[in-house]
């Protein structure tokens, strides 16, 4: 990679070389998609990550590999990453526990079914036509056990689920083969341009390269603000529920086109419930706490549409922490205001699908300066005056 040079002995005397090309702030899935694509590119690449991977969003979330629905900005991506969820094997030696499920939205009223119809015919007049319009028998055929109310819905078929942290674990370890360098328990305090290299200081150590990658997560548009690219990301913790064991009656993933619904179950027959309930975050803590009216909501909802499950018990619930941008879509992006710095943050709910592939729009952003997806819609400077008073938050 000839974009890449060695330390610089212009570097501060303070300042241990961290002998990286590339410094990645976070470990979760996207910066460590990242560091391992940048690695299969030749890149030297350190992860400083705050505590261990995969200890957010990217390791506790519902594990949903999903291109239905999506903000037609992402469906690219979207596309392009299932391509990589379907190869995994051969990218990380792992399958990161993915099963191609298929995944569901269904209708519960006729009115729910013309806005999905609507949206399946805008989407093939774009050229997209992974998502299929289902009628309510089809439903049944997928889902016998779901309420007679459904009239219809939308399938993707080669979606599916994974397990969240076996994937994340997988592509750490991956890197890691690579010659990645991964330290956790070290929190970046602050980022920096010093001459022509970027400084990174921890409580310990400080470290310097010639790129830096923002994959901070809820956290990252802290070090945005700090290089004077304030962002309006939102920290937001979202529940999710496992109930008992029951036998097996569902086998995609289940999605509602009229309320928050994330739905699935897995091989031991316990069932997890989720699909954008929030609770509440402590920033300073770093942990979500879970809302009891917010989860019996959700759980209601799970139940209305397969009411066998009425008298289940529940295993146990938790928060994790997202960072969500008031347009629905993440940050995917150059730098505006300084050099060789790339954001990858603020996916709202839906990143864990697109990390496989922003990994490689990140080693392609650095290593010849474009993509070769369409990442205009990500741009950090889309928000412009909603940024300026856009709250940084607290790392
Ligand atoms: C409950 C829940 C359910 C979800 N379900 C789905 C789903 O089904 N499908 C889907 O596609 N997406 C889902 N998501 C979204 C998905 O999990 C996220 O979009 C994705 O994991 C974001 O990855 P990330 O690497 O950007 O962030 P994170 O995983 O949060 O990683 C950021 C990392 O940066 C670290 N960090 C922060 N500050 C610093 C610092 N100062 N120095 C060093 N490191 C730092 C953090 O400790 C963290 O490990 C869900 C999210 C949640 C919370």
């Amino acid at each position: 990679m000839s974009a890449f040079v060695p330390h610089s002995s212009s570097s501060p005397s303070h300042a241990k070389p961290s002998g990286a090309d590339v410094l990645v702030i976070g470990g979760g899935f996207h910066g460590l998609s990242s560091a391992l694509h940048l690695a299969r590119a030749g890149a030297r690449v350190t992860v400083l990550e705050a505590e261990y991977c995969g200890r957010h969003a990217s390791g506790v979330n519902a594990g949903g590999v999903r291109t239905l629905g999506r903000h037609v900005a992402e469906i690219p991506l979207s596309l392009a990453s299932l391509e990589l969820w379907h190869q995994l094997p051969d990218l990380v030696g792992d399958s990161g526990g993915f099963m191609p499920s298929g995944q569901l939205k269904v209708a519960e009223t006729e009115a729910e079914l013309e806005m999905l119809r609507a949206r399946v015919a805008d989407l093939n007049r774009r050229g997209f036509h992974h998502e299929a319009l289902i009628d309510a028998a089809t439903v049944r055929e997928l889902l016998p056990a779901v309420a007679p109310h459904v009239t219809g819905g939308i399938w993707c078929e080669r979606d599916g689920h994974a397990l969240p942290f076996r994937a994340v674990t997988a592509f750490r370890r991956a890197a890691q083969r690579l010659g990645v360098t991964v330290l956790e328990n070290t929190r970046a305090e602050t980022v920096r341009r010093v001459g022509e290299r970027w400084e990174v200081t921890t409580l310990r150590q400080h470290f310097t390269a010639e790129y830096v990658v923002n994959a901070a997560g809820a956290w990252a548009s802290t070090f945005a603000r700090e290089v004077g690219e304030a962002v309006p990301e939102e920290p937001v913790a979202l529940l999710l529920t496992i109930t008992q064991r029951v036998p097996a009656f569902c086998s995609p993933v289940v999605g509602a086109a009229g309320r928050p619904l994330s739905f699935k179950q897995f091989d031991n027959g316990t069932v997890l419930i989720g699909g954008g309930v929030r609770g509440s975050v402590d920033m300073h803590a770093r942990c979500g706490e879970v809302n009891f009216a917010q989860l019996a909501t959700n759980v209601r909802t799970a139940v209305s549409l397969f009411p066998h499950l009425r008298d289940v018990g529940i295993n146990r619930t938790w928060a994790g922490i997202e960072g969500f941008m008031p347009d629905g879509i993440p940050v995917i992006s150059p730098s505006r205001m300084m050099p060789k710095l790339v954001h990858a943050f603020g996916y709202c709910g839906h990143g864990f699908e697109l990390a496989p592939i922003v990994g490689r729009i990140i080693a392609q952003l650095i290593t010849s300066g474009s993509s070769t997806l369409p990442v205009e819609p990500f741009a950090i400077d889309r928000f412009g005056a909603m940024a300026e008073g856009g709250e940084a938050r607290v790392a």
